[in-house]
């Protein structure tokens, strides 16, 4: 239960194409993982061409980064495996060390697979000094030895994805630990109304859409803004439907009127 989703690659239903802009952060994860894990052959040679074992997304929130994790397990067919930080260390407090060990294990069963850790930083945050709990210090040193487990194991295909908003309150283990870091940044003008084409290429627009103007008017918008944005649009029809609706019944049942009558029928006696 401390694990919020594990899922195979043909039912996460998320491909790259679903995601509008983050080109460079795709392409840099083609060639990180993806394509280590299809043409294993590529990177046999040598000794620095290693597949790798853990990355880090870092960048505002609502920017794409689970997203981005969930359509990397579809791509390089992986199954994926995610877990929240903060979950794990308020929810199962005390039993956090058991269950990293079971989470490992489970993990190695499943490969090739991507562990997503989202809110690295709140499981794997700098350590706390004298105020963090003991469980805490213990679950977090457990991780990292599971970790490491891992890593010394050559042909094992297991990667540890990393997500956070608040990369500076990373350890410096756990940097070290996610060698590769990609910064996924908030969109520009030309990338928003990329997003926007995808996030409404089901509906029902006109053939000359605005999507442009759209994106020159939402300057600082994150994708998860510009998905919150179209849909409170889509609900305002709903909402005008509503209104015309009481209108109407307004004028069918008129209330005051009904109750007048009552009171005029019951006069009569
Ligand atoms: P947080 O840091 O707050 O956890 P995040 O970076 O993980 O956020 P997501 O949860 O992946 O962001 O994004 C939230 C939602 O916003 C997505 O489910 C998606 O609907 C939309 N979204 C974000 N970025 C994009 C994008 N580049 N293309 C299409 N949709 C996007």
């Amino acid at each position: 239960n401390f694990v919020s989703a594990v899922v195979p690659p043909g039912e996460i239903g998320i491909k790259f194409d679903d995601i509008g802009a983050l080109e460079e952060v795709k392409k840099a994860l083609n060639e990180l993982v993806i394509l280590p894990m299809w043409r294993p052959e590529l990177f046999s040679r040598g000794n620095l061409l290693r597949p790798c074992k853990g990355i880090l997304l870092f960048g505002p929130p609502g920017t794409g980064k689970t997203l981005v994790a969930k359509a990397l397990a579809t791509e390089a067919g992986a199954n994926f495996i995610s877990i929240t930080g903060s979950t794990l260390t308020s929810k199962w407090f005390g039993d956090a060390e058991k269950l990293t060990k079971a989470l490992f294990s489970f993990a190695s069963k499943l490969a090739p697979v991507i562990i997503f850790v989202d809110e690295v930083d709140s499981l794997l945050g700098a350590r706390g000094g004298s105020f963090e709990h003991e469980a805490t210090r213990r679950m977090r040193n457990e991780f990292m030895a599971a970790w490491d487990g891992l890593r010394s194991k050559e042909n094992q295909k297991i990667l540890i994805l990393g997500a956070t908003n608040r990369p500076f309150d990373l350890d410096d283990a756990v940097i070290r630990r996610l060698p590769r870091r990609i910064y996924v940044d908030l969109p520009d003008a030309a990338n928003r109304a990329k997003i926007l084409k995808i996030i409404l290429a089901r509906e029902n627009l006109e053939a000359d859409f605005p999507y442009e103007n759209l994106a020159n008017a939402t300057e600082g918008y994150s994708g998860s803004d510009l998905k919150n944005l179209c849909i409170a649009a889509a609900y305002r029809p709903v909402q005008e439907i509503l209104e015309e609706e009481k209108e109407l019944a307004h004028i069918r049942i008129p209330k005051y009127e009904s109750y007048d009558a009552a009171r005029k029928v019951e006069s009569l006696g």
